[in-house]
């Protein structure tokens, strides 16, 4: 998005609480990319609306969207997987640092295989979050599909991917699989039968699909 608009956004999106800012910094100072803080806001109002009663969260990394989710979701659970087991690790502290525990688990492991492990054990969401790797989107949609509740939400982050997807043919080379297979799921979710979708640019491009009740 042109970076006027993105800085004016950003002037006006409210402060994060304390804790959230050090997560925040600790993300920066790491190069932990974690969710643009505009486009934590707007979920954040999503959530306020639809108010879920369980996320399912694809993509943890240091937990900072878990907790800022939980802020606007205070009756939810939500599972939120990650691989790497620093991060996973760091997850652990931060939840706990905040007393979180009890509405926020984190599994560890291949967000894929665990994604199966949830459907096989039948469990259903009103929210799915994907936010990991972006070349299995597709993988994800199709697991998330099997879970997510009808008139819930599936929620994607990156789905510009730094407004590459727009320009696809600008595109540095190393990253021109993973931009070709952003634009195939941008289009699948659009054409998606069970969902409405809206791609928003915001932040890195965040697409939100309303899963419609039978019949609809
Ligand atoms: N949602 C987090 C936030 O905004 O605070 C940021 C998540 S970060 C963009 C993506 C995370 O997904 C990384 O920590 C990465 O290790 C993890 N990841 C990538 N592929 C994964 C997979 N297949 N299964 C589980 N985690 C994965």
């Amino acid at each position: 998005m042109d970076d006027t608009i993105s800085h004016y956004l950003a002037s006006l999106t409210p402060n994060s609480p304390e804790w959230a800012e050090q997560l925040e910094l600790v993300a920066e100072e790491n190069n932990i990319p974690i969710m643009d803080k505009t486009s934590m806001h707007f979920v954040q109002v999503l959530l306020q609306i639809h108010q879920p009663k369980r996320i399912l969260e694809v993509g943890t990394a240091i937990g900072y969207s878990a907790l800022r989710m939980e802020e606007n979701a205070h009756q939810a659970s939500i599972v939120t997987i990650e691989k790497d087991e620093t991060r996973y690790n760091d997850a652990i502290e931060n939840i706990s640092k905040l007393n979180k525990n009890d509405c926020i688990k984190v599994i560890h492991g291949d967000a894929l295989q665990e994604m199966i492990q949830l459907k096989e054990n039948h469990e259903k969401f009103d929210t799915v979050f994907i936010d990991a790797a972006k070349g299995q989107y597709g993988r994800f949609l199709e697991l998330a599909d099997s879970m997510v509740k009808n008139g819930g939400l599936i929620i994607t982050d990156n789905v510009l991917f730094r407004g590459f997807v727009a320009t696809p043919e600008e595109t540095p080379k190393r990253f021109r699989s993973m931009v070709k297979k952003l634009r195939d799921y941008n289009e699948k979710l659009m054409n998606h039968s069970h969902y409405q979708t809206s791609i928003l640019p915001i932040g890195d491009g965040v697409a939100i699909s309303y899963k419609k009740e039978e019949g609809n």
